[in-house]
């Protein structure tokens, strides 16, 4: 017979604060429902660090989490659990959400519109790079007329300028990564 388990983890929105543990040593604390959209899912949350293999989600044997009843005092426990625990996570603000990438410069960082820190730019790439590879093996014409409007935009001394430049950049990349 197969054992079900209940892992009482709410599905209904709300306001949390949750934790990640490893042993008796917290590494890292979260609130959910404190952004502007306001009341939030903890479940999804959770997923999100999962599928995104945040460090603290691989490393933590358990998580436990509040329930809190405003945006307000969500806000405020997550601060007060931050000052109290320091948690290896939470004070690694260099590091980009996943914890793998360093996003001290601006330009490690690209605005989806989705959040106001904007988003890791290789997480980003990592994640979209397959995509863009097959799209454009898809729209030739597309990819083609794009680069027509870029070079009369731009003019083609600028184009050629650029073009090079992150050619030059990639082919860097590429090497880094093979070394
Ligand atoms: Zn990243």
């Amino acid at each position: 017979m197969t054992e079900f388990f209940s892992l009482s983890i709410p599905v209904k929105r709300g306001y949390f604060v949750y934790r990640y543990w490893l042993e008796e040593k917290c590494l890292y604390v979260g609130a959910v429902g404190v952004t502007r959209v306001g009341a939030a899912s903890l479940i999804n949350r959770l997923g999100r660090h999962a599928r995104e293999r945040s460090l603290w989600n691989e490393e933590a044997d358990r998580i436990d989490y509040a329930v809190l009843s405003s945006q307000e005092e969500a806000k405020s426990e997550e601060t007060a659990q931050i000052k109290f625990l320091s948690p290896r996570y939470n004070f690694d603000l260099n590091r980009c959400r996943k914890g793998l990438h360093d996003i001290r410069f601006p330009e490690s960082r690209i605005s989806t519109g989705k959040d106001s820190y904007g988003t890791c730019r290789e997480c980003y790439n990592e994640r979209m790079t397959p995509y863009l590879r097959q799209w454009k093996k898809d729209h030739p014409d597309d990819v083609k007329r794009h680069q027509e409007t870029q070079q009369q935009r731009l003019g083609e001394e600028e184009w050629k300028r650029r073009h090079n430049k992150w050619s030059a950049e990639w082919r860097a990349r590429q090497k880094d990564k093979a070394a």
